[in-house]
């Protein structure tokens, strides 16, 4: 048998997919489900009885024992409650295995400590969990043995979201909605729902588990807070590349198994810039399909990386002087019949429509730029955005020299006669070129670029939920299909209406479109010129949540309430702290117990060597220099490291808010910097034997 039989056959071999459904659900339980999962409606408790059942002896047949709701708190990661599926003892001792359906839609996981933002007074700290029929159960095989995951929403007792799960399937509603409105306005009359599709490209670090083992940076924040770049010219070290490859390899075919069989259609794979960084793509889907894979894509990176001796790094920046990590958010939207709105089409009339599609987003991303870059925000993602290796912080969009072109004759002549690669265009209003799809996308430095049917919102960190991403560009989106269908509905000439829409947003929205490149100061300033915001860093960002537009707009959708955002905005303040404090109390520990011991011994041994040179009569001057270097980087660093314990005790004890939040970002972390400054030189000086930790060198070019 071939290996892409096999594949074939190991494909979503562990989910309770449409195909189980159809053959275990009586039919009558499988098309109420169908229903259900298309167009939203509500489960009755009957019918989730039925499926619950057949859900459970599925599992059971794959050797489950528990199960889980498997949800998206706000802590960036997934978090589940197990509970075995047996039920009380009879009285002849035996049990059974039972899961009811309302064990299935509804869970009540002790949710007190997980991130509410003072949504959930304590009082009332019950949290609660419902089936998200939408996104398919599947059964999970680890340590734990097989559990069966039901992919969940998480809420409050009023149904305010504590969750990243909910706010999406309400933007995923709204632009459904808004998209039906702008497809019926152009005749088409039988789509029946507008999805958003989403592929997620993730990138990884992989270091050996015995060296990470070695470094509490790794262990406790996730990236490196101190080291030297190793020499040049390591990576280039061709039969030793050769070695790692391997390595990688087997880990990326277990991989792949892992996911295929969980129904995550791992498409490519590929060594990424840096050294030991690599690139895993699926097939996009479903938005929230996509998210949940997303989630699942990075977990099995964690847990077969350690399977293969090895710890995989999520983090956006886990070595200073490589490159960092990303996620590439691919989005485009879909109709139930399969066509894609942002497909630039042969026909006039299909033209008008993309034409329309692309001014409203050009519009939704001008207006929103300070939101989206918001929701790429991340502690660890303010290592990159805007460091010359990952977009900048400014949002801009990338459209191609063709449709840059179209633009600006819609600009400057109402029309669009021509087409710059040569292909005729048919003369008449807003018609364009049956696009070439520019494959091979040249500039990488845009963080919101046009690639060929889809966009690529290229900021989002590789550790962060892209939830968050899709949600805005969900809202922002409908938001302005709503304004031109007001506009448009009203119409009695609706082709001449529908030009002067399409050229006003071109006109009104043009500054946001960038070509160039992304990294050269001259866009800074030029984007300063356009009035775009660049806004720095994470807590910079935060405000953005609760503007007054951006309350209006998330309020007018029903994708979160006023309360509900300023509950994110307490917790991103909260979680920056929290983890800028966990750095800097790692880099105080390794400081003060590791290095500056190392480094008092080195000078130690260093001026038992110019003492025994000396008295043999021979000119120590050269060993005498390097013990003056060193003792004198050893002072620079006990006094950074006073002051940064100093600065980070100030901190945590301040109000937990923006103000500490900030505080921590234009406080802690230069002192942070400081640190790390002369601790980085006394590692190239001191002897590699005595150096307490592994180096660079050794973490990314020996995996
Ligand atoms: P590149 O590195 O050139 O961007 P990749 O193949 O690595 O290309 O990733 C492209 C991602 O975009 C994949 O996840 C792919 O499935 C996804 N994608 C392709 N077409 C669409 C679309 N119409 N909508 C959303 N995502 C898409
Ligand atoms: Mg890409």
């Amino acid at each position: 048998m071939s290996e892409a039989l096999k594949v074939a056959e190991i494909f979503g071999e562990d989910v309770f997919n449409d195909t189980v459904m159809q053959e275990r659900l009586p039919k009558k339980v499988y098309k109420d489900l169908k229903k259900i999962i298309e167009e939203g409606k509500e489960l009755d408790l009957a019918t989730a009885d039925v499926i619950a059942h057949e859900m459970k002896e599925w599992a059971i047949e794959k050797g489950a024992t528990h199960y889980t709701h498997w949800f998206q708190p706000l802590t960036g990661a997934t978090a589940e409650k197990h509970d075995s599926f047996i039920s009380a003892p009879l009285p002849n001792g035996k049990v059974l295995m039972s899961f009811s359906g309302k064990e299935l839609i509804k869970g009540e996981p002790d949710a007190s400590s997980f991130p509410s933002g003072g949504l959930r007074a304590t009082f009332e700290a019950r949290g609660y969990t419902a089936w998200d029929c939408t996104s398919p159960a599947f059964v999970r095989h680890d340590a734990a043995g097989a559990t069966l995951c039901i992919p969940t929403a998480f809420c409050s007792y009023k149904g305010e979201a504590l969750d990243q799960k909910t706010p999406l399937l309400r933007s995923m509603q709204a632009i459904n909605e808004q998209s039906l409105r702008l497809l019926r306005l152009f005749g088409n009359t039988t789509a029946k729902k507008v999805t958003p599709s989403v592929g997620a490209e993730q990138e990884y670090f992989l270091v050996d588990a015995e060296k990470f083992e070695q470094r509490k940076d790794l262990i406790y924040a996730g990236r490196t807070l101190f080291g030297a770049m190793p020499p040049k010219g390591q990576e280039m070290d061709d039969h030793y590349f050769g070695t790692i490859r391997q390595r990688i390899a087997g880990f990326m075919k277990d991989v792949n198994i892992e996911l295929w069989k969980v129904g995550v259609a791992s498409k490519t794979q590929h060594n990424e810039v840096a050294p030991a960084q690599h690139e895993l793509a699926p097939i996009y889907g479903e938005a929230n399909v996509a998210v949940d894979h997303n989630h699942l894509v990075m977990q099995t990176l964690k847990r077969v990386a350690c399977q293969h001796g090895m710890k995989c790094l999520l983090h956006e920046k886990p070595f200073a002087g490589v490159n960092g990590s990303g996620k590439h958010n691919n989005w485009s939207l879909t109709t139930d019949d399969g066509k894609n709105l942002l497909e630039p089409g042969k026909t006039p009339h299909e033209n008008v429509q993309f034409l329309l599609v692309l001014t409203c987003i050009l519009k939704a991303v001008d207006k929103h730029a300070a939101l989206l870059r918001e929701s790429a925000a991340d502690v660890g993602n303010d290592h990159r955005l805007g460091a010359n290796e990952a977009p900048p912080a400014i949002i801009s969009i990338f459209l191609g020299d063709q449709l840059e072109d179209v633009i600006r004759q819609l600009v400057d002549t109402g029309e669009a006669t021509h087409s710059l690669k040569g292909g005729r265009l048919e003369t008449g209003v807003s018609t364009l070129p049956d696009l070439a799809k520019d494959a091979t996308d040249r500039n990488r430095t845009s963080p919101f670029a046009f690639t060929g049917n889809k966009f690529e919102f290229r900021m989002v960190g590789s550790r962060d939920s892209i939830s968050g991403s899709n949600v805005v560009l969900n809202t922002i989106v409908a938001e302005a299909f709503a304004e031109a269908c007001d506009v448009l509905e009203k119409a009695d000439d609706f082709d001449m209406a529908v030009h002067d829409l399409i050229k006003k947003y071109a006109t009104e929205h043009q500054r946001i479109i960038f070509n160039g490149n992304g990294y050269a100061d001259a866009w800074v300033e030029e984007a300063e010129r356009r009035g775009l915001p660049n806004i720095k860093s994470m807590v910079e960002a935060v405000p953005a949540l609760v503007t007054e537009d951006t309350v209006s707009m998330f309020e007018k959708f029903k994708v979160f309430t006023k309360a509900e955002l300023e509950s994110r905005v307490e917790i991103k303040y909260e979680n920056y702290s929290k983890a800028i404090n966990i750095e800097a109390r790692t880099m105080i520990d390794m400081a003060s117990k590791q290095i500056i011991p190392a480094v008092i011994k080195y000078t130690k041994s260093l001026a038992d060597t110019v003492l025994a040179v000396k008295e043999a009569g021979v000119d120590a001057s050269v060993q005498a220099g390097l013990l003056k270097e060193t003792s004198d980087l050893l002072a620079a660093t006990k006094s950074a490291l006073d002051a940064l314990s100093t600065v980070t005790d100030k901190a945590a004890a301040m109000d937990e808010g923006e103000e500490q939040a900030r505080f921590y970002h234009f406080d802690v972390v230069p002192a942070m910097e400081t640190l790390r400054t002369p601790v980085d030189k006394l590692e190239m000086i001191v002897d590699k034997e005595a150096w307490p930790m592994p180096s660079y060198g050794d973490l990314i070019f020996e995996v």
